[in-house]
């Protein structure tokens, strides 16, 4: 099967990138593995993507895929296994293989976890992997984020404007820049915690404490995961692709080291992993390749 472009996952990124392309008259067919709309399907409260107050995320996700769906895109439920390139790229799927100009990679990245009993059916409940998403939720309560980097301490920082206090875990010691570290510090509401792991969540249907590797027990309401997302590329190993930290890395019209092949999304080296953001790099991927085509 030919395509001009072929996008690998459905979630907010191939989905506006896949509304773009369609738009511009681009052949264009996304491939999911699972359910359309990836990490918001995760979440029940979205507070922060324009044009909604408050929307479920699975109701987001609805909406958006019937919008491309309407357009008269194909989302077809298969796995990418595999993508190589010579004159063109050819997508290795679990049950296909699709010929393309242009990919565009929108697979994500799956937030790691703390491996803790109760920590699954807490979320949305007192865990949270994304202090710029949920925050608002724990308005004056007293919280902590596990994790000392620069991401974690970035979120840190926006959790003190909103929450009453806010612990700061870490294994060892920080390992964020001076900049964010001198910020952390100045921050009355800031406890930087160190040489210590989260043991226990305490729980009966929301989390109410947690009790630390040195014994201690800090009553929160909210658990911030900060340590770090698990991108799984395995299936563009072929194309040797220039990565930072894991993650494909992209030039502004979110092209990656391969011509011809863009990034978008959670998938991609970026700042700021959120819905919006998402979107908007598949709109920029699907522009610029209609501006090459
Ligand atoms: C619990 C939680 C709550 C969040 N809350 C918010 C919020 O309130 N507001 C906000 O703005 N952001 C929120 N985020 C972040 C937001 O969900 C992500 O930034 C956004 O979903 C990223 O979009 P994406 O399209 O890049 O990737 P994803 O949403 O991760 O979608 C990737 C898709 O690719 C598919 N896929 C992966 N590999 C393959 C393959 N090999 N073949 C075929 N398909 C594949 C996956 O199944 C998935 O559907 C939250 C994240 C989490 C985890």
């Amino acid at each position: 099967m030919k395509y001009k472009c072929v996008i690998v996952g459905a979630g907010p990124a191939g989905m506006n990138a896949a509304l773009y392309l369609k738009r511009a008259g681009i052949e264009v067919i996304v491939i999911e593995k699972d359910a359309p709309g990836g990490e918001m399907l995760k979440t029940s409260d979205i507070e922060n993507y324009l044009g909604f107050n408050k929307i479920d995320g699975g109701e987001l996700a609805l909406k958006m895929s019937q919008q491309i769906k309407s357009l008269g895109v194909d989302i077809v439920k298969d796995e990418v296994i595999k993508v190589s390139k010579q004159d063109k790229f050819e997508i290795e799927t679990k049950k296909d293989v699709y010929l393309a100009d242009y990919v565009i990679v929108a697979t994500g990245r799956t937030p790691r976890k703390l491996h803790l009993l109760g920590e699954d059916e807490l979320l949305n409940r007192g865990i949270s992997y994304c202090a710029v998403c949920d925050g608002g939720f724990y308005r004056g309560e007293d919280v902590a984020i596990v994790g000392g980097g620069d991401s974690a301490l970035t979120e840190a920082l926006y959790l003190s404007d909103l929450c009453n206090k806010v612990y700061v875990l870490v294994r060892k010691d920080l390992r964020a820049n001076e900049i964010l570290k001198a910020r952390i510090k100045e921050k009355d509401n800031i406890i930087v915690l160190k040489n210590v792991q989260v043991e226990k969540l305490g729980y009966e249907d929301k989390l109410s404490h947690i009790i630390l590797s040195n014994g201690e027990r800090l009553s929160i309401k909210g658990l911030f995961v900060a340590i770090g997302g698990e991108v799984r590329l395995d299936f563009l190993k072929d194309l040797n692709l220039e990565c930072i930290n894991g993650y494909i890395k992209t030039d502004d019209r979110m092209e990656s080291s391969i011509k011809g092949l863009y990034a978008v999304g959670d998938v991609r080296f970026k700042d700021f992993y959120q819905i919006i953001t998402a979107a908007s790099d598949g709109a920029i991927a699907a522009l610029s390749i209609r501006e090459d085509v």
